[in-house]
């Protein structure tokens, strides 16, 4: 009779098994079965299209006989987290997230589109291939945005490899975009954000002074500075990037406040670029008392940003407040514009960038002849790890308006280690029409 029961039981339990996972498999057919089926198309592609940047360079090719990447190999390596691979291994790449659509693929009938199809993309795949080569071996990444027109005309992630390369080893961490899918601590370029809100909540601030020492003590823990920078203007405590006045002004704005920005900038978010999500970024939410809300306000603490994030920022600032979403892929639809920030916050944050770099880059013959407004960041990340680089910024040039992010992950200070790759990427910019 026991042994009935458990014959019993055990058929029960298979039986279930078997609808739990038809029900699961039904599910995953209307999620992914064009994935399935599309799969073995890449190796015998049913239908044919290309993937192009902006001035018609191929970045790879596909039809039923082979599947074909960019010819050299310096435009696959640079070009890799944009362009993906016909296996998927990068996620936000074009041909991972897209390829169902380039394809033309219906669930139903289980066909592709028979006619050629091409994807333009606004990548500016010389400009990648510079960026990349300014990156010289070190992880991190390359943004700049036409914070105009949201069009997105570089966006490298390294490490990378050459995809057409079947012996190709690839580095740890390869397969993730640093631009979009990843999140770093800021440093100094949350200074931004931080004035943002000074900037709206803190009375009498162009008669306010702030004194620095080399260090100060808040709530009894002592928050250190780069320097000694004595009295200085809320300008001047930016262009310093002073640790002590903005951990003080953080205090002052207070933790509520701070957050609400931070939520507002969109930098806890998900973003889409087009349909490529972002990763969202951490800031203390929960009450964490005057010293560690100092930290938080000069980018350190639990703060973590996402690249892409920074980009819509900066973008949002150039463009006198509203911000282009930006786009990858040229379809001709128009862009999405929302504001952002108000005329006078994002004006008062242009001016104070551009006196950022004549007064604290002063005698930096780098940046001479680039209309330049900038903000460097070398975000401390404890015990002997090296910090990340940043350098943040845009052109405030008419004919070239183009916001920039760009990040050495350990790579060292913001403005030794990023600004060059920055400054490298603008002058080809410079020359594009
Ligand atoms: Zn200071």
């Amino acid at each position: 009779m026991k042994k009935i029961t458990r014959r019993a039981f055990s058929l029960l339990l298979l039986a279930a098994f078997v609808i739990v996972g038809l029900t699961v498999y039904v599910l995953r057919y209307i999620d992914h079965g064009a994935d399935w089926a599309l799969y073995f198309n890449r190796l015998n592609s049913a239908s044919s299209g290309e993937l192009l940047d902006r001035n018609g360079v191929v970045l790879a090719a596909f039809s039923a006989n082979e599947n074909r990447y960019a010819e050299d190999a310096l435009t696959r390596t640079a070009n890799y987290h944009v362009t993906g691979d016909y296996w998927g291994r990068t996620g936000t790449g074009i041909l991972s997230t897209y390829w169902n659509k380039m394809q033309g693929f219906s669930l139903l009938t289980g066909t592709t589109r028979s006619s050629a199809a091409t994807t333009r993309l606004f990548i500016d795949a010389g400009l990648n291939n510079t960026a990349y080569a300014g990156l010289n071996g070190r992880n991190g990444c390359v943004m700049v945005v036409n914070y105009q027109t949201g069009e997105l005309l570089c966006m490298v992630s390294t490490p990378s490899i050459d995809p057409a390369d079947p012996n190709a080893e690839p580095p740890a961490g390869t397969y993730i975009n640093r631009a979009l899918s990843a999140t770093f601590v800021p440093g100094s370029i949350f200074k931004l954000v931080t004035a943002a809100a000074a900037i709206e909540n803190l009375p009498n601030l162009a008669d306010r002074r702030f004194y620095c020492e080399g260090k100060t003590v808040i709530g009894g823990v002592e928050i250190n500075c780069s320097g000694e920078h004595y009295t200085q203007t809320f300008e001047q405590a930016l262009a310093n990037s002073c640790n002590v006045a903005f951990a003080k002004i953080a205090t002052l704005i207070g933790q509520d406040k701070l957050v609400e920005y931070v939520r507002n900038f969109g930098f806890l978010d998900t973003h889409m670029l087009g349909d490529i999500p972002t990763a969202a970024g951490t800031f203390p939410l929960e009450f964490v008392g005057d010293p560690e809300l100092g930290w938080a306000g000069i980018g350190q603490s639990t703060d973590t940003i996402n690249p892409y994030a920074m980009l819509r920022y900066v973008s949002a600032i150039a463009n006198h407040g509203i911000l282009v979403e930006p786009t990858m892929i040229n379809d001709g639809k128009r862009p999405v514009k929302s504001r952002f920030l108000s005329t006078e916050t994002a004006d008062k944050l242009r001016e104070m960038m551009a006196y950022n770099v004549s007064y604290a880059y002063e005698g930096d013959f780098r940046f001479t002849g680039l209309p330049l407004c900038a903000k460097t960041g070398t975000a401390e990340l404890g015990g002997d790890l090296t910090s990340h680089a940043w350098f943040v910024g845009f052109l405030d040039d008419p004919d070239h308006p183009y916001a920039f992010v760009v990040l050495v992950e350990n790579g060292g200070g913001g403005l030794t280690v990023a600004s060059p790759i920055a400054e490298r990427v603008l002058r080809h910019c410079m020359r594009m029409e």
